[in-house]
């Protein structure tokens, strides 16, 4: 079935959640506030209700969700510890206050206990502003221009770094000398003063570097890379970076907006053992309410203390978000260990199972996970045993198996992103239980798919 027919299909579905999605256009631009969650190729879903593992539909379906609020839910839904502190905070503060509190030092001081190349932090309210912050930060300290990103990475949708990331390879390749394609119309040509590299090639970076090192600002990464599907970094990748930019004096930004408290509590750092000189927090680092953080060396964050490059907000720092990230923090903080081994033991279970099932039906597929966030690739060829790069999962990968896939399993009760290059995140509110029962679940729809019909016709 080709894409234009899956569009069509959708087209035609005449349920609850159609026609709630119809009255919402006709307010909301696309139907949705954000472009990535209802794409044409989508089935409609609109939710009435959510708890712990599950979400509901308007038609009263229930579904079991591996979307989380696309990372932040590590609790899973509506969990007590954050409605209690929600609930404790208004009573206390309220929402929104415009004042310093002790929260500030409170949350921050956990998250310098998780992160130690942390010295310094602010709060912001959204991934896009702590980024665009970073990003002048190594400008303003480094007093260079240029920074690099990478192929397949997304830092939010500010002008500053809002590449393309889902270009196509033909559109890469036609890409002189790494410069970046704009991500959205509107740009004016921008990201301005910034690369784009293929990622995870070190030999490429050191060579780039040796020319235009000392122009460079920042190198800006998702340490392990999730928002082209899950990749993790090479061995030696994230150190031998970590080496070159202090060779060139070059600031390194992690952007651990997806990985921090959630493939460890430390993020990337911890689980690679690799330290950055500012890193971008969001996601996790509540489990669930919207806030982001920056952090970094205290020179470079010195910058905002003495004025020199601004950051503002009406809402960064607002109690109710500190108040649930402290719940949090402290939650992490005490419970970690059985936290995070929880998740590491569901992903795995849930990842072995994964495999075995499409391993069974001789369906290729490649399932790259770490820690609680694992991705699920439909290969083109069942001899691709390792995919290390954007340009690899663009190739060899067949994003329309994994939509007619995702289309059965969501009519089937368990909740994918449509989007492939959504990776599927895991929550504390999934128990063994649930994980395998969502292992029957697709396994019954796999057996029910006739696959060998659905290549691209
Ligand atoms: N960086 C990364 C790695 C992200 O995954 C995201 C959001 N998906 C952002 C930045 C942007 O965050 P926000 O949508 O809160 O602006």
């Amino acid at each position: 079935m080709s894409l234009e027919n899956i569009i069509k299909s959708v087209n035609k579905i005449d349920n609850d959640s159609a026609r709630a999605l119809n009255k919402i256009k006709k307010m909301i631009a696309g139907g949705a506030s954000s472009t990535m969650r209802v794409l044409p190729y989508h089935k409609p879903l609109v939710i009435s209700k959510a708890d712990g593992a599950y979400v509901w539909s308007v038609e009263g379906n229930k579904l079991l969700d591996f979307n989380m609020g696309y990372g932040p839910l590590l609790f899973g839904h509506r969990s007590e510890l954050i409605d209690e502190a929600i609930k404790k905070e208004l009573g206390i503060r309220g929402a929104v206050l415009g004042y310093a509190t002790e929260l500030y030092y409170d949350v921050a001081s956990l998250i310098k206990d998780a992160f130690p190349s942390v010295e310094l932090l602010r709060f912001s309210s959204s991934g896009t502003e702590v980024v665009q912050t970073a990003v002048r930060l190594a400008r303003a300290f480094t007093g260079r221009k240029e920074i690099i990103l990478f192929e397949g990475h997304y830092h939010g949708s500010s002008d500053s770094v809002y590449h393309k990331y889902s270009a196509t390879v033909e559109e890469l390749i036609s890409q002189k000398k790494y410069r970046p394609i704009q991500g959205t119309q509107g740009m004016c040509g921008a990201p301005f003063n910034a690369y784009v590299l293929p990622w995870n090639d070190l030999e490429l970076l050191e060579s780039f570097l040796a020319e235009n090192g000392k122009n460079i600002a920042a190198v800006l990464m998702e340490p392990v890379m999730g928002n082209s599907g899950v990749i993790p970094p090479g061995s030696d990748y994230l150190s031998g970076v970590r080496k070159l930019t202090e060779k060139y004096g070059i600031v390194l930004i992690f952007d651990e907006i997806i990985t921090g408290f959630r493939i460890a509590r430390g993020g990337a750092q911890e689980r690679y053992g690799v330290y950055s000189d500012i890193t971008t927090f969001s996601k996790a680092m509540t489990g669930g309410f919207p806030t982001s953080a920056i952090g970094g060396r205290k020179e470079i964050m010195e910058l905002l203390s003495n004025g020199s490059v601004f950051h503002g907000g009406v809402y960064s720092g607002n109690p109710l978000s500190l108040a649930v990230t402290l719940a949090t923090q402290k939650e992490y903080k005490s419970n970690g260990d059985r936290i995070y081994r929880h998740l590491e033991e569901i992903s795995d279970i849930f990842a072995n199972g994964l495999k075995n099932i499409f391993a069974e039906k001789r369906i290729p597929v490649l399932i790259q996970k770490v820690g609680a966030m694992l991705s699920l690739r439909f290969l083109k060829d069942k001899n691709d045993a390792e995919i290390n790069n954007y340009r690899d999962s663009v190739l060899k990968t067949d994003p329309l198996r994994y939509i007619i896939f995702q289309h059965h399993l969501q009519d089937a009760g368990v909740y994918i992103h449509p989007n492939h290059i959504e990776p599927l995140y895991f929550a504390t509110a999934h128990t063994k239980d649930i994980v395998g029962k969502a292992l029957e679940i697709i396994k019954n729809v796999v057996n029910a798919i006739d696959f060998s019909a659905t290549l691209t016709d």
